[in-house]
């Protein structure tokens, strides 16, 4: 059973605002500011326990990375693996991603994450898709022209339900991949739920797209 509320996670937030981020809306605009360097600002939206995150901020230091992660108590797995980590380019924000508009400028992020988020199957939950068009408007909005946003996913449903909603959007398809571990790319930082359903042999599907310019 998920463990809803830790109530030492405040203080662990609280003691480690390197990191964690507790007046996010503030920092509309103005995010390069909380980062050691300026550099390209990469947005990871249900950042679960933090192991892409963390793994990427290491593997690219040269990128700014936030995540977001509305759930406290597992956004405390994140902040020990970014610890862990020993990056400084990475802060996380414990916030419902709901409307990012409040959070980010316009043309403030250069490329977006979306990492095996919930599938929501049910037609009747269609809205609560972190790619249905209401969120693509948003991160058409925060995304600067050109910007990309990447989703990773076991779910094939979603995957084929994100395709269409971007193609709607007038998203263009940069790259569509059914089977990611088949490419063997180096670059590629795996996320928790993305070892646990490989290792079980699940395909793990991939696309990244682009707002037009
Ligand atoms: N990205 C991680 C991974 O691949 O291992 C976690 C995947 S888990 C299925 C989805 C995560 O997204 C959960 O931790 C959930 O709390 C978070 N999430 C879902 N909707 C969100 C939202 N609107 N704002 C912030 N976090 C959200």
């Amino acid at each position: 059973m998920r463990i809803r509320n830790k109530p030492w996670a405040d203080d662990f937030f609280e003691e480690n605002d390197d990191v964690v981020v507790s007046e996010p809306f503030s920092y509309k605009g103005k995010w390069q500011e909380i980062f050691e360097e300026e550099q390209p600002l990469h947005l990871e939206i249900g950042s679960g326990k933090g192991q892409f995150i963390a793994g990427m901020a290491g593997t690219f230091p040269d990128v700014n990375f936030i995540g977001i992660e509305r759930v406290k108590s597992v956004m405390v797995g994140a902040l020990k693996k970014v610890k862990e980590a020993e990056v400084s380019n990475a802060r996380l924000v414990n916030e419902d991603a709901k409307d990012l508009r409040d959070m980010f400028a316009e043309n403030e992020i250069d490329h977006l994450y979306l990492n095996f988020s919930d599938p929501w199957p049910k037609t009747k939950h269609e809205k609560r898709r972190l790619t249905y068009r209401t969120f693509l408007e948003q991160y058409e909005s925060i995304l600067k022209p050109g910007g990309k946003l990447t989703l990773k996913t076991d779910n094939r449903g979603l995957f084929e339900y994100s395709l269409s909603s971007f193609s709607k959007f007038g998203m263009v398809i940069e790259d569509v991949t059914l089977d990611l571990h088949e490419l063997e790319d180096e670059n590629n930082v795996m996320t928790e739920y993305e070892q646990k359903f490989s290792e079980k042999g699940q395909p793990i599907y991939r696309c990244t797209v682009s707002v037009s310019v």
